[in-house]
């Protein structure tokens, strides 16, 4: 039997459910629906009662999918350069072309028809505008909170700022939910959400053993009930079962790579349509992709079901895209550390500029203070037209050579 099979047919047994019960309330309005973008706030319209639909996890599906590329020209037709974050204008095409992986991998026709769309810039400022194109496809209200941007300390006056704008959404959302918030119910949905983050993490941190039981790969297969079901308890009752089944793994030293004799972090934005490609370069030179930072991001050590505003407001200040450059030399040199970690591969997106940390002498700084090896290889979340395979290879097979010439492990 594969690797966390039985986290595998449980997983796609749960996500199943989601895509059910989302399409049961767009199509019998049993509940309101908000679209919601993946920093959150989740917690809060969990709270009020909403079915909540991600469209980045669409994006990423029509990126896993291969079907991006070709919907991207119909948003750049209608004014949305190919310039801008591909999830967006793949999305954005595929709506305007009636299309969706949904269909095929949940047996849904269309996502379901939102009653509001709710979104957090603390990520980037191009998911204000992508909500703001639906907002007017739908004729429906666009709810925003705006976050301080690229934070090295978070202080207090910050989280004070946004868990006000938190309380304020709140007082919006209620003739949109029909209901007003249960405090105790918020305070419940925050208990339960960080519980979920917590055994996410403790899956992660599975990576640290030698050899590791987990990829990056699987880390992008597994995250989805983190990100679209934050604050239920099917959510968390799947993390259960997947960390004892991954620690199950680490204790019988089960290795995810074959002989593993490197070990690489992914910093960065997947690419999605090439997960393969990668997974199978690296089985082929025994090296293991342990961590990522963008797995990482789900993991919300701040929420507290006693201070659910500010502990809300303070986890989504805390995201890794939204801090300093300093704040993300320190994070990334204690990963190395922490996960073995032989050398970083930065994932320069074309597209997303906001979760690319290749562009501003980051890679530098961690090699003259540190010693930390990386190489940058360059493509996109979901713009195959972005992405060489031969020189990707060429890459990584480089850095491999040295790694191995250098420590004697060839
Ligand atoms: S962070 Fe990047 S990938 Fe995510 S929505 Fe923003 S631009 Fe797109």
């Amino acid at each position: 039997m594969s690797r966390l099979a039985e986290s595998r047919r449980r997983l796609n047994e749960l996500l199943k459910g989601y895509y059910a019960e989302l399409a049961r309330s767009g199509r019998e309005r049993t509940r309101k629906v908000a679209w919601c973008t993946s920093a959150g706030p989740a917690e809060l319209l969990e709270a009020m009662g909403f079915a909540t639909y991600f469209p980045e996890n669409h994006g990423a599906l029509l990126g896993a999918r291969r079907q991006a590329t070709g919907l991207i020209g119909q948003a750049n037709a209608r004014g949305y350069s190919p310039d801008i974050c591909s999830y967006l204008t793949a999305d954005i095409g595929a709506h305007l072309r009636g299309e969706t992986p949904l269909k095929e991998a949940y047996g849904i026709e269309a996502p379901p028809r939102p009653d509001v769309l709710v979104y957090n810039t603390s990520q980037c400022r191009e998911v204000q505008d992508w909500f703001s194109f639906y907002g007017r496809e739908f004729g429906v209200p666009v709810l925003g909170i705006h976050s301080p941007w690229k934070a090295g300390e978070v202080g207090s006056e910050c989280v004070m700022d946004v868990a006000q704008q938190l309380q304020r959404m709140s007082d919006a959302l209620v003739p949109i939910a029909g209901m007003k918030l249960d405090r105790d119910r918020l305070k419940d949905v925050v208990r339960t959400s960080a519980e979920t983050a917590a055994l996410w993490k403790r899956f992660l941190q599975c990576g640290r053993a030698r050899p590791s039981p987990i990829t990056f790969f699987d880390a992008t297969i597994h995250m989805a009930p983190v990100v679209v079901m934050r604050g239920t308890r099917a959510a968390r009752n799947y993390y259960r079962g997947l960390v004892e089944e991954t620690e199950a793994l680490v204790r019988a030293k089960t290795p995810a790579v074959e002989g593993e004799r490197l070990r690489f972090y992914w910093d960065g934005m997947p690419n999605w349509g090439k997960l393969r490609f990668f997974s199978e370069l690296f089985t082929r030179l025994k090296a293991c992709a342990v961590s990522s930072t963008y797995c990482l991001s789900w993991v919300f050590d701040e929420l507290d079901p006693e201070k659910p505003f500010r502990s809300m407001a303070e986890a989504n200040l805390k995201v890794f895209i939204n801090r300093s450059e300093d704040y993300k030399e320190r994070y990334l040199a204690d990963a190395v550390k922490e996960y073995s970690i032989d050398a970083i591969l930065f994932h320069e997106a074309k597209t997303c500029p906001y979760n690319t940390n290749s562009r501003f002498g980051l890679p530098q700084r961690l090699a003259e203070g540190h010693g930390i090896r990386s190489t940058t290889l360059y493509g996109d979340l979901c713009d195959l037209r972005c992405f060489s395979e031969d020189q990707t290879e060429t890459a990584i097979e480089a850095l491999a050579e040295q790694l191995l010439a250098g420590s004697g492990r060839g």
